[in-house]
């Protein structure tokens, strides 16, 4: 099955939504295709104490405010599920799914998209896969001798798996703050990281680090110096599980180990610590590989962009991942503005 359309828009999380919104509001004729079985992207996979670091009217796409969650400050990612899959259904997106693109392809002057359930062909690729898809897992001596479990942040679901335990818990960033913190009262945690934590004021939550984003996006706009952006205000949000554990005296980082053994893990001055289970919160990788047949990648697994258009593939778009794509653009609220920039360029090509 052979389909034609003025814009494939690949991937069904916010990102694609944000873009399917504003192709629509142009007047462009697209789909979007999506690998899940239900709406939410990787919101639905997320472990089950995640909770938004923004109040919900800090974490709405463009067109519909994140209604409020009753009783939560900040919105659980359960509600941010139910909000995708009502956004969804009011615009009336033409969500496929589950549609998993596996290649896009150059075809004269289209680009082919070829899926498990058919080809489409498009003046046009949005590609919106995000990064939950391609867990990313340091390289460490002894990983392969470790005799307990290792699992990644995106199996994680709840410190009831782990209860009574010895767990490590790997990685400074936001996930593995509130990972150790989840698990401090039921299982026996060490957490390490690379360097000492840097937490940011407990009074700060994701709205700064939003207005961080956008007073470095008028800087570079306005060819100003880079203010830095969020990386400027530190690594982890203090949401209040983990400011709980933390003022509990639960939440201590060490350095990290220089090598894993059958039993535990190893530091440079000696010391070891036996564990049961490894957890790495050690981030992600852009899921692009359906993109690999186009030939683009570049530094850092990153293809070249100017604002979201690829800078060799001008026919392609992306969106989320990460600032590389636009400032905050791989957050609820800050995927709107490149979304928009995103389909006014598609509609410019294809209308
Ligand atoms: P995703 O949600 O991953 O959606 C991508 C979609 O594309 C998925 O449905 C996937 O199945 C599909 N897909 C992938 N590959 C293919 C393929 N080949 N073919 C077809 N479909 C495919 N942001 C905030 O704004 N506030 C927060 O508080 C916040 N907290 C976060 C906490 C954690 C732990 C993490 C990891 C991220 C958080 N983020 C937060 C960042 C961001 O909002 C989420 O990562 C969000 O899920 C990104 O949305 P997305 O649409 O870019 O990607």
């Amino acid at each position: 099955m052979t389909q034609t359309t003025q814009a494939v828009v690949i991937g069904g999380g916010q990102a694609g939504l944000a873009a399917g919104y504003q192709l629509r509001r142009l007047g462009v004729d697209f789909v979007i295709l999506d690998a899940q079985t239900q709406a939410g992207g990787a919101w639905r996979h997320a472990w089950d104490s995640l909770h938004l670091f923004s109040p919900a009217a800090y974490s709405s796409l463009p067109g519909r405010l994140m209604p409020i969650q009753t009783g939560e400050a900040y919105p659980a990612a359960r509600h941010v599920v139910d909000y995708l899959t009502d956004y969804e259904r009011r615009y009336n997106l033409p969500v496929h799914r589950p549609v998993r693109v596996e290649g896009v392809h150059r075809n004269g002057r289209l680009l082919r998209v070829e899926a498990d359930a058919g080809t489409w062909r498009a003046e046009a690729v949005v590609s919106a896969t995000g990064t939950w898809w391609r867990p990313f897992v340091p390289a460490v001596p002894g990983r392969s001798a470790f005799g307990g479990r290792q699992l990644h942040t995106v199996e994680y679901r709840s410190p009831r798996d782990f209860a009574g335990q010895r767990a490590i818990v790997v990685g400074g960033g936001n996930s593995g703050a509130q990972i150790a913190a989840d698990l401090a009262y039921d299982a026996e945690p060490t957490w390490v990281t690379q360097r000492p934590p840097r937490f940011l004021a407990d009074d700060i939550d994701g709205r700064a680090l939003f207005d961080a984003a956008t007073a470095r996006r008028r800087a570079l706009d306005e060819g100003r110096t880079d203010t830095g952006g969020v990386a400027s205000l530190g690594d982890i949000v203090a949401v209040q599980p983990v400011r709980d554990a933390r003022d509990a005296g639960a939440l201590k980082a060490s350095p990290m180990f220089v090598r894993l053994d059958r039993g535990g893990a190893r530091w440079a001055d000696g010391t070891r610590a036996d564990a049961d289970v490894i957890i790495w919160c050690t981030g992600f990788r852009p899921a692009l590989s359906h993109l690999a047949p186009l030939g683009l990648r570049g530094q850092h697994g990153h293809i070249a962009v100017e604002g979201t258009r690829s800078v060799d593939e001008p026919r392609l778009h992306l969106l989320g991942y990460g600032d590389w794509t636009g400032p905050a653009s791989a957050t609820l609220i800050g995927v709107g503005r490149p979304a928009r920039d995103a389909a006014r360029t598609v509609a410019d090509l294809v209308l």
